[in-house]
Formats: C-alpha cells, sequence, structure tokens
C-alpha cells in the first residue's frame, strides 16, 4: 500500500512513523509513503503556493498551480493508476469512518492532499480530487494530522501489518459495533474485580457475554451504530430488553 502525501510541511510525518505499527508496515514493505514537498511544484523564485482569495477575505489560499503539478508529476512517475484515488483533507468532506479506511485499504496506492491556510483553490476540490476526507467535525490548521489518522487507520488493515497476536476482527466498527469491555491481569485491582465470565474458561459464553455487551455499549453510546449493524433475532430481543429498562 503506498500513500503519497502532498504537503507544505512534510517534517509533520517524522516522528509518528518512526513508531509502532506505521513504522512495522514500513520495516516489512508493506506499507509505503512518500512526502511531496508542494514547494518543489512551485516554478517562481519565491517558491509560491499561495495566493489572497479572489472577491476579499482573510487569509490566503493555496494556489492551484503546484497541486495539479504535484498530482500529475506523481500519475507521471507511474506510481498511481488513474483510477487511484486523490483524496483532499478537508473539514468539508465526507466523514471519515471504518467502511472507507476499509476499501481504501484494499487499494494499491492513494494520495492525500494536505490542505493549510484557509484551504484550497475550489478548482483543486472540483477538478483534482477525486474524493474529499473529514476527521471530524472541527476545523485543523492543516490537513497533515487528518493525513496521518487516514494513514494510521489504512495501515493496520493492510494484510501483514498487524502480528498474529493483534486483530482487527473484533475492533469497534469492525462488525458495525463498538468492542465489548476488556480485562486483564490482576483480576482484582483496588477492589475492582474482573467478571467471573471471563475468567471461567467457557469460550461460548464468553462470546454470548461479549455481543451482549458490545450491544449494550453500543445501544448506550452509540444507538446511531444500530441502524446499519448486522443483527440477529437474538441480538433484537437483547435491545429490546434494553429498551424495556430505560
Ligand atoms: N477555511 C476552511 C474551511 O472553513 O473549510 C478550513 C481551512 S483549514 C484552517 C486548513 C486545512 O486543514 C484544510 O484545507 C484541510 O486540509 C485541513 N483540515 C482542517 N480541518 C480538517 C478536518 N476536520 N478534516 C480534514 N482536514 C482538515
Amino acid at each position: 500500500m503506498r500513500f503519497h502525501v502532498l504537503t507544505l510541511f512534510p517534517g509533520v510525518f517524522a516522528g509518528p512513523f518512526d513508531e509502532g505499527v506505521i513504522k512495522r508496515g514500513i520495516d516489512a514493505g508493506l506499507v509505503e509513503v512518500r512526502l511531496h514537498n508542494i514547494r518543489d511544484y512551485t516554478h517562481d523564485r519565491h517558491r509560491t503556493v499561495d495566493d489572497y482569495p479572489f472577491g476579499g477575505g482573510p487569509g490566503m489560499l493555496m494556489k492551484p498551480e503546484p497541486l495539479f503539478d504535484g498530482v500529475e508529476a506523481i500519475r507521471a512517475s507511474a506510481e498511481l493508476a488513474d483510477s487511484d484515488p486523490v483524496i483532499l483533507l478537508s473539514p468539508q468532506g465526507r466523514p471519515l469512518d471504518q467502511p472507507i479506511v476499509e476499501r481504501l485499504a484494499r487499494l494499491p496506492s492513494i494520495v492525500l492532499i494536505c490542505g493549510r491556510y484557509e484551504g484550497v483553490d475550489e478548482r483543486v476540490r472540483t477538478h483534482l480530487a477525486t474524493e474529499e476526507l473529514s476527521v471530524g467535525d472541527y476545523v485543523l490548521s492543516g490537513g497533515e494530522l487528518a493525513a496521518l489518522v487516514v494513514i494510521e487507520a489504512v495501515s493496520r488493515l493492510v494484510p501483514g501489518v498487524l502480528g498474529s497476536a493483534e486483530s482487527t476482527s473484533g475492533d469497534t466498527f469492525a462488525g458495525g459495533l463498538l468492542q465489548y469491555p476488556q480485562y486483564t491481569r490482576p483480576a482484582e485491582f483496588r477492589g475492582l474485580e474482573a467478571p467471573d465470565m471471563l475468567l471461567s474458561g467457557n469460550h461460548a459464553e464468553i462470546a454470548r457475554w461479549r455481543r451482549r455487551e458490545s450491544l449494550r455499549r453500543t445501544f448506550q453510546s452509540r444507538p446511531d451504530l444500530l441502524e446499519s449493524a448486522d443483527l440477529s433475532p437474538e441480538d433484537l430481543e437483547f435491545l429490546e430488553f434494553l429498551r424495556r429498562r430505560v
């Protein structure tokens, strides 16, 4: 999986790629991150990447030329197929969620465009980006942290990146629900006990308990997820039981 990142601040990415899951994926050759400094695609002496917005208004906008040239240079290097997405990070984009992350993890390459200042010239959105993603309903100063969120979430789904002891199958959102509560040793900590069920060794009962706790947690914290979750008749019965208790 190859990520091409167009950014004005490549230094932001130094730390996160030197740690944890992303580093492991990179070291194993399963994940590749190419950082492209947008200034390298300017053609003037001052390496200008921004300009005043037409019509006035506060701040500066990122000019279209370096971004178009940058994406075209990546395409010309044959490291990007025509069908690979060019993603503009933007608070106005579609909110990133696990189904989007799963779709991206199946692709060979993606381009991530990090905006700065007041954002990018509209023609980048309409004629260069193939999609626009947001990491939440708040405004960051730049797209770099948002790009890191995308890279981290997608990389951990690339086959082989997570170790055999780790798995994404029980993760929150993987089955459309929040994950069940988890405990480790000690079984009793400051008077707080792990549920007996988890220590019982009865795997069928443990699986049933976990499913119910997943449903309970989702019902309490993210009931919106239940509308699209894949639910069995037993799940629906348990949810009805929870609803009656409210
Ligand atoms: N003026 C823009 C607006 O109101 O939509 C916000 C510009 S923001 C200060 C600068 C850049 O940060 C954006 O171009 C985008 O790349 C990035 N950014 C900010 N918030 C984001 C979010 N929630 N998700 C993804 N990218 C974000």
